[in-house]
């Protein structure tokens, strides 16, 4: 596994835990050797992953719109920042970057990534894993919803098998690298 996608917040939440956790993922990532690929934002969460790996002597490449540019400006000190036109090409290169995929807490665009990206992978468009850090919970109610949607027939569990959640970046990661689709 040589990069990993993470969708997460421009913003930083109201909890310090939501922060903290972006930093420990950072650790971890560059613990494993592996590349940072992300928004491109020097903003919320986005900013403190993107300066903890590369304070962690890691390797970071910003995807980032043109037309996004007033409101999130780009980190600066990124290994690679690559210009797109708009937000589905970003999609579409982040994901082409990476070998799997990790969202944090965040806002419309996260779950946007995300989601995509997991109806991507049910219909197996890729076949690469996504984890959830779900610091203080924050995925509950997400996971209340996709356990509904079992319940009730309409997504079936064995077709989530490549999603994993956990609290603990070290072990979210070991999750993802110990995945081998069918
Ligand atoms: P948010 O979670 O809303 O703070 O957004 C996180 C990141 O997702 C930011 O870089 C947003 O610009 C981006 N984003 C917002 N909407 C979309 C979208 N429809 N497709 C792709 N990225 C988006």
């Amino acid at each position: 596994m040589e990069s990993i996608c993470v969708y997460c917040g421009s913003s930083s939440g109201i909890r310090k835990e939501y922060s903290e956790g972006a930093r420990l993922l950072g650790k971890e990532l560059v613990r494993n050797k592996i590349q940072l690929v992300y928004g491109g934002s020097s903003t919320g969460l986005m900013g403190q992953i993107s300066n903890e790996v590369l304070k962690s002597g890691g390797k970071v490449t910003g995807v980032i719109p043109k037309l996004l540019l007033l409101n999130e400006p780009p980190n600066q000190n990124l290994t690679k920042l690559i210009y797109v036109k708009n937000m589905s090409e970003r999609k579409e290169k982040m994901s082409d970057l990476s070998d799997g995929f990790i969202a944090l807490p965040g806002g419309l665009g996260t779950y946007e990534e995300l989601f995509d990206t997991i109806s991507w992978a049910r219909l197996k468009i890729h076949k690469k894993p996504i984890g959830l850090l779900n610091i203080e919970h924050f995925f509950d109610p997400l996971l209340n919803m996709l356990e509904n949607s079992c319940k009730e027939g309409f997504i079936s569990k064995a077709s989530l098998k490549f999603l994993f959640i956990s609290s603990d970046p070290h072990k979210l990661i070991n999750n993802i690298i110990n995945y081998t689709p069918d």
